[in-house]
């Protein structure tokens, strides 16, 4: 037994099923503590009626439910995005998005405190890594916005679109991926998760491996390699030939569409001759398009493309056959939008 109080969030179904055996607690208790934390969002151990009282007091001892507090959150004008700021048990801050679609309720996770990726036009990157979340400290955001929706609503879709790189931190989120699918828990659809990934090559080749149905996303922003060397700077490490290679082995492997996310940044990214030279890269892969119009940075120089342009650099790409759709700035006003999130939510400025 040791000392330190541990997150329950971090423990898979068959790992809990192991402690409790260790424990000499029947097989289905651990089922049972998982119906209480992801089915009826129990906070406490001690909500848990159905458990004999020295086991909650047990498990209250040993493993804590709440990798986190609220320090801040905020609601959009128009009341369909929501974002927390989460201080965690070591005092780090990372923020988390809730967006409400027609049909989706999803939430936005970060799997990383700060990036060490450096885009140059994302607020994130600005502040470098900080740390890894743990898998638990993942699944736990989600579970915050489950709790606040239940039980008018459930989450439907989550995104691994918030602060930090997913496959500079494969593990936790891989992990963190198979806790809410799992049908005990949140039971989330694969095809329901999207992870993006900046296009860390190792990363996109060893969830092609998964041969899972989670969906991926790639931010690729420029379509030659002199241009997304100054956006994006792992491309460096990472170019796009062998990037592009990667991204076929994983559509052979998977069958799955792959998205590719592009952030227009007027008159850096968006000339037509740049939409056609990312439909040339992109020719005979099962792809889909999302045009961001950049969101504004504080402290950077770059604006987002204006209207006119965004249709015609769209209309290029569709009349290439390139399937893409334009995704417009959500949470803008509480700067909850893509590349925005930077935990400073303690400063007054905010
Ligand atoms: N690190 C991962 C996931 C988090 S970033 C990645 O880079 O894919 C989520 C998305 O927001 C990425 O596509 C990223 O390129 C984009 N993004 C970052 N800053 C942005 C900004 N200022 N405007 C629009 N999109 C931005
Ligand atoms: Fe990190 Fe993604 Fe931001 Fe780049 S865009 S700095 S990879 S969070």
């Amino acid at each position: 037994m040791s000392g330190s109080v541990e997150l329950l969030l971090d423990l898979t179904l068959p790992e809990l099923e192991a402690r409790l055996r260790e424990w000499q607690q029947p097989a289905y208790r651990a089922r049972q503590v998982w119906d209480w934390v992801y089915k009826q969002g129990a906070t406490q151990f001690a909500q848990m009626t159905n458990l004999p009282v020295a086991l909650r007091e047990r498990l209250a001892a040993e493993f804590t439910l709440t990798p986190f507090e609220p320090v801040a959150e905020h609601l959009s004008t128009d009341g369909q995005t929501r974002k927390l700021a989460l201080r965690l048990a070591d005092g780090e801050i990372i923020e988390s998005v809730w967006m409400r679609y027609e049909t989706r309720e999803s939430v936005c996770v970060s799997t990383q405190a700060g990036c060490a990726m450096g885009c140059a036009f994302c607020a994130t990157g600005q502040g470098g890594l900080r740390r890894n979340l743990t898998a638990g400290e993942i699944v736990g955001q989600v579970l915050a916005f489950a709790r606040l929706l239940a039980p008018q609503s459930r989450v439907t879709n989550v995104v691994f679109m918030g602060m930090g790189e997913p496959f500079a931190n494969y593990d936790a989120v891989w992990k963190a991926v198979s806790i809410l699918m799992h049908p005990a828990g949140l039971g989330l659809g694969a095809r329901h998760i999207v992870i993006s990934t900046v296009g860390l090559i190792p990363g996109i080749r060893r969830f092609a491996q998964e041969r899972s149905q989670v969906r991926l996303a790639v931010s690729l922003h420029a379509p030659d390699d002199a241009l997304r060397d100054q956006l994006v700077p792992i491309n460096r490490a990472h170019p796009i030939g062998p990037l592009m290679d990667a991204i076929r082995y994983y559509v052979n492997l998977t069958g799955r569409r792959v998205t590719f996310e592009y952030a227009l940044i007027a008159g850096v990214n968006d000339s037509p001759e740049q939409a056609q030279a990312l439909a040339a890269l992109l020719r005979g892969l099962p792809v889909h398009v999302n045009l961001i119009p950049l969101n504004p940075v504080a402290g950077s120089p770059w604006r987002p493309s204006p209207r006119d342009r965004v249709r015609q650099f769209q209309a290029t790409l569709e009349e290439r056959g390139i399937p893409c759709t334009v995704r417009l700035g959500r949470g803008t006003d509480i700067q909850a939008a893509c590349g925005q999130l930077r935990a400073r939510t303690l400063q007054p400025d905010v």
